[in-house]
C-alpha cells in the first residue's frame, strides 16, 4: 500500500492556518484587509480580551449575497483575482482566497451580510466552528455590508493557544495592525473598541490637515511637529509622506510606516535605501521615524511573494531603490540650515553644548560639507590649514605639551597619552608601542554605561530631581506604559508621572545624565519599555534600558575635547570593564604598534 495520501480539507486548512493565522492581530489584518476590498467607508473593530474571546469587523462595503456567502469560507475562493493576468497586476489587498478559510478552522466564526446590489430585502448569515466545515446557512437582519465575527481563537488547538501572550499584549498588536491599515486608507473611517472601551476613533481625513491630524493620532504629535512633508515624482513612480527630521529619531525602528501601492509592507530593499538615505545624518544605532507611500504600476510590482503580504518584488527594484533613496536623501538634505542646526543641537547623544562650536567647519554629520569639492585640493597645503582654521592656538600648544610627556621616563599607562583629535571622532593617543585611536563617543557610552550598571546594581545610582519638571505630549499607549512602570523608571532613576491621557511630567534623572536631552532621553526609554511588556521583562532588559540612557550622555562626534579632558576618558576607560567594546558591540577602540605602522609605509623590507 502506498504511503502518501491526500491531506483532509479540514487538516490542510489548518496548516494553512498556521501561516495565516499567527495570533489575534493577523484575523484582524485579514478581516480588515476584506473590508477595504469591499470598498468599505466605515469599518468597526471590537475586540474582548486582547482578541482571544471575540474580534468582531463590521463594515459598510459591498457585502455578500446568499450564494457568495457560502462559499466565502472555501479554500481558494475569492472574487478578487480570475486568471494569471489579474494576479499579475493586483489592486486588491487580498486575492489567495484563504484567509476565512483558515480562520475558521481555528475558531468559531460568524459572518453576516446584504449585499449593497441585491434588490432583496434580506441579509444571510453563516456560520462554521472550527472542524465543522460545512458552513450552516440562515437568514437574518444587517444593513448593506458585512460584518465578520471570530470567537474562540484556538479553542481546538490548544498548543497554539498557548503561545498567546498577555491580553495586554495581544491588543497592542491589535491596535498595531489597525493604526498600520488606518495611515494606509485615509478615506475610510475607523472605529477601534477594547473591551468596550473607545481606543480610537479616526474620521476620514479628506484635506491635508485632516491627513496630518490622523498621522498625529496615530504616531504621536511630536512624530508630525519634528518631521517633513514629502511627495516627489519619478518616471512611473511617485513618493509622498512625511519623514522624520534627523532629531527625531528613535531607539527602535518602531515608527516607520511604509506602503507600496496603499499595501503594508516591510521590505529589506525599502529598509535599506531609507536607511542609506539616513546615514549620514543619524547617529548610529538610532533609527528613523516615517510614513512613506510608493505608488507606482501595479505591474512593476509582485506582492504574491509572501503569505502574509508583507514583502514585495519589484521588477526593477535596483530603480525603486535608487528613487527611494535619492528622493529621500534630497529631502532630508533640502531641510533649511537653521533647523539643522537646530536638529544637532538637540542631538539624542546628548552632550554639552556649550562646550562646542556649530560652526558649518564642524558639521559632519551632513553631506554637504564632505562634498568632494569643499575638500582641499591633494597635497594643497593652504587649503587644508584653512581647513583647520577652528583650531585654537592654545590648543595646538596642549597638544604640544602632551607630545613631550612620552618622552619623560615614566610609566605609561596602556591606552598611553593623548596627542590630538582627529575630525572630532577620534582621539589619537600613543604609548611605548605605538599608536591608539579611540572612538571617543563610543567610549564615553559604554563608560557611562558601566557606571550606571554598577550604581544600579549596588542601589546607589544618584538622581537629580529636574527644577522645572518637564511635561511631554505623548502616545496614550507611551503614557500607560510610563503608568504601569513608573516603579521600573524609578529604578533606572527616571521619575515620570503620567498627569492626563496623553502627557507625561519627568521629575527626576539620574545625576550622571544631567546634560543629556531629558526629552529624547524619555521617549526612547519608553519606547524600549513598551517593546518590553511586561515587568519581568523589563527587570530582565534593565540593562538594555541603562544602554539606551548611556546613549544620551556620550560626548557627542564633533566635540573639540582639550587634551586633559581627553586623557581623562583614556583613564576612565582604562578603568571600566568591557571598554574595549561599545554598547553596540563595536570596538571603542584600535590599536597599531610600530611594526604595523612601518609595514604601512614599507619600512625595512
Ligand atoms: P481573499 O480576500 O484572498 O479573496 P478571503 O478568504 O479573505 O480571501 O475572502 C474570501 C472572499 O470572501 C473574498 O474574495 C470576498 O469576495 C468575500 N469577502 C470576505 N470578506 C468580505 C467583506 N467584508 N465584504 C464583502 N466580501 C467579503
Ligand atoms: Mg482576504
Amino acid at each position: 500500500m502506498g504511503k502518501i495520501a491526500l491531506l483532509s480539507q479540514r487538516l490542510a486548512n489548518q496548516i494553512a492556518a498556521g501561516e495565516v493565522v499567527e495570533r489575534p492581530a493577523s484575523v484582524v489584518k485579514e478581516l480588515l484587509e476584506n473590508s477595504l476590498d469591499a470598498c468599505a467607508t466605515r469599518i468597526e473593530v471590537d475586540v474582548e480580551s486582547g482578541g482571544s474571546r471575540l474580534m468582531r469587523v463590521r463594515d459598510d462595503g459591498c457585502g455578500m449575497d446568499r450564494e457568495d456567502l457560502a462559499l466565502s469560507l472555501s479554500r481558494h475562493a475569492t472574487s478578487k483575482i480570475v486568471d494569471l493576468a489579474d494576479l499579475e497586476a493586483i489592486g486588491s489587498l487580498g486575492f489567495r482566497g484563504e484567509a476565512l478559510a483558515s480562520v475558521s478552522s481555528v475558531s468559531r466564526l460568524t459572518i453576516t451580510s446584504k449585499s449593497a446590489e441585491s434588490e432583496a430585502e434580506e441579509a444571510w448569515k453563516v456560520e462554521a466552528e472550527g472542524q465543522d466545515m460545512q458552513p450552516l446557512l440562515m437568514p437574518a437582519a444587517h444593513q448593506a455590508g458585512t460584518t465578520v465575527e471570530v470567537r474562540d481563537l484556538f479553542f481546538n488547538t490548544p498548543a497554539r493557544k498557548k503561545f498567546l501572550r498577555t491580553e495586554k499584549t495581544e491588543f497592542t498588536r491589535i491596535e498595531e495592525t489597525l493604526k498600520r491599515l488606518a495611515l494606509s486608507r485615509f478615506d475610510v473611517a475607523f472605529v477601534l473598541k477594547h473591551n468596550q472601551r473607545v481606543i480610537h476613533n479616526l474620521l476620514k481625513a479628506a484635506t491635508e490637515q485632516e491627513r496630518q491630524r490622523r498621522v498625529a493620532l496615530i504616531c504621536g504629535p511630536a512624530f508630525i511637529d519634528n518631521a517633513v512633508a514629502i511627495d516627489v515624482e519619478g518616471p512611473g513612480l511617485r513618493l509622498w509622506g512625511w519623514v522624520s527630521l534627523p532629531t527625531f529619531s528613535r531607539s527602535q525602528a518602531d515608527l516607520q510606516y511604509f506602503y507600496v501601492n496603499g499595501r503594508v509592507v516591510r521590505d529589506k530593499l525599502i529598509a535599506h535605501a531609507v536607511k542609506q538615505a539616513y546615514r549620514d545624518v543619524l547617529f548610529h544605532g538610532r533609527h528613523p521615524a516615517f510614513v512613506l507611500y510608493l505608488e507606482l504600476d501595479p505591474a512593476r510590482v509582485d506582492v504574491n511573494v509572501h503569505p502574509t503580504k508583507h514583502e514585495v518584488r519589484f521588477r526593477d527594484s535596483r530603480m525603486v531603490h535608487d528613487f527611494l533613496f535619492s528622493s529621500l536623501h534630497r529631502a532630508l538634505a533640502e531641510v533649511s540650515p537653521g533647523e539643522t542646526l537646530a536638529s544637532h543641537a538637540t542631538t539624542p547623544t546628548g552632550g554639552d553644548r556649550d562646550s562646542y562650536s556649530p560652526g558649518p567647519d564642524l558639521d559632519w554629520g551632513s553631506q554637504s560639507s564632505l562634498a568632494l569639492s569643499d575638500r582641499p585640493a591633494p597635497g594643497s597645503p593652504v587649503g587644508y590649514s584653512a581647513s583647520r582654521g577652528d583650531v585654537q592656538p592654545s590648543r595646538v600648544r596642549d597638544q604640544l605639551d602632551a607630545y613631550r610627556q612620552l618622552n619623560e621616563d615614566e610609566e605609561v599607562p596602556p591606552l598611553g597619552y593623548a596627542i590630538a583629535q582627529l575630525h572630532g571622532v577620534y582621539i589619537l593617543a600613543q604609548n611605548r608601542d605605538g599608536l591608539i585611536i579611540v572612538d571617543m563617543h563610543a567610549a564615553h557610552e559604554r563608560i557611562t554605561y558601566e557606571r550606571m550598571k554598577t550604581a544600579c546594581t549596588s542601589e546607589e545610582l544618584k538622581v537629580q530631581p529636574l527644577l522645572v519638571p518637564l511635561s511631554l505630549a505623548v502616545s496614550q499607549g507611551e503614557a500607560d506604559a510610563a503608568e504601569e512602570q513608573q516603579d521600573a523608571l524609578l529604578n533606572v532613576g527616571l521619575g515620570i508621572e503620567r498627569v492626563a491621557d496623553e502627557s507625561i511630567v519627568v521629575r527626576q534623572i539620574p545625576s550622571i545624565l544631567r546634560h543629556a536631552n531629558v526629552e529624547q532621553l524619555v521617549r526612547d526609554v519608553l519606547s524600549d519599555v513598551m517593546e518590553y511588556g511586561s515587568s519581568e521583562r523589563i527587570q530582565a532588559h534593565q540593562d538594555e534600558l541603562l544602554a539606551t540612557m548611556a546613549c544620551h550622555n556620550s560626548v557627542r562626534a564633533n566635540r573639540q575635547l582639550t587634551v586633559p579632558e581627553m586623557n581623562a576618558l583614556l583613564r576612565d576607560m582604562e578603568a571600566t570593564e568591557r571598554s574595549g567594546q561599545c554598547n553596540h558591540g563595536r570596538p571603542t577602540w584600535v590599536f597599531l604598534d610600530m611594526n604595523q605602522l612601518d609595514k604601512l609605509f614599507l619600512r625595512g623590507q
